[in-house]
């Protein structure tokens, strides 16, 4: 039985006293729910601030990316160990925007997943589609990649801890939402991919979320579907009502 996940990118939002009123607010509105594991990724600079008005709440709290390396020479970069000091327990890795405009690569973002888990925390990977890539009929192709790359070198133990966010570009912030269809065809192929590189044990128990527009109108459907095991959302975890409304479906 997979434990669904209900994930806020707040992305390069919210100041810090925007976002500890946030938190405050997610945490009241969603302390009775135990069905699912809660996340928030706000922004570096508010990891600490956030994370206290978390406090031991059950919300948990994520970072929006880390970079591989123990320290050093990173200008801008943050280690594991520095998002684990601040309260982080989870971290998201490879999102689309990244890979876009800051030029991360597959590999990239499996030498962070790599460490990652290595350091304790529940990377999320995200992996999706471009508008052209779909389509030209390239969907399967991409993801599988994306897939495999993600996760080479993972032990079949680590895995089932690695939660994959398929999110197809052209659904994140554009309001189109995958149809619930689409997103669940998807899903099965990613656990088909996780199955064929570990086996079904670990296939079965990997959580796979959906990321796209997601918001209260259209979660009751996506979270219906067999292979759906909750949601990355951006834009509708910036309000206390969606994001709790949504947590509350899930
Ligand atoms: C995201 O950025 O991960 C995302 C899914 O954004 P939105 O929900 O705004 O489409």
């Amino acid at each position: 039985m997979r434990k669904p996940i209900v994930a806020g990118n707040w992305k390069m939002n919210k100041s810090l006293a925007e976002g500890r009123a946030l938190a405050a607010g997610i945490v009241e509105a969603v302390a009775s729910y135990k069905g699912c594991d809660i996340v928030v990724a706000p922004t570096a600079v508010s990891l600490a601030g956030v994370g206290e008005v978390l406090g031991d709440s059950n919300v948990r709290l994520a970072a929006q990316n880390m970079h591989w390396a123990e320290g050093g020479a990173y200008t801008g970069e943050l280690s594991a160990a520095m998002i684990k000091d601040v309260g982080c327990s989870w971290v998201i890795l490879g999102h689309s925007e990244r890979r876009q405009y800051f030029g991360e690569t597959d590999e990239g973002v499996n030498h962070k997943a790599l460490v990652a888990l290595k350091a304790g925390l529940t990377p999320i990977v995200c992996v999706g589609e471009t508008l052209e890539e779909r389509e030209s009929e390239r969907t399967l192709q991409k993801i599988e990649l994306q897939v495999r790359a993600a996760l080479a070198s993972i032990s079949a133990a680590d895995a089932s801890r690695v939660v994959i966010a398929y999110e197809p570009i052209w659904a994140i912030g554009t309001g189109k939402t995958a149809s619930s269809d689409q997103a669940q065809a998807i899903h099965l192929e990613i656990r088909k991919i996780v199955a064929e590189v570990f086996d079904a044990s670990v296939a079965d128990a990997m959580r796979v979320l959906y990321g796209g527009s997601v918001k209260p109108a259209n979660i009751a459907e996506l979270i219906a579907q067999p292979d759906v095991d909750g949601a990355l959302i951006g834009g509708a975890s910036l309000k206390v009502e969606s994001f709790s409304e949504i947590a509350k479906i899930v």
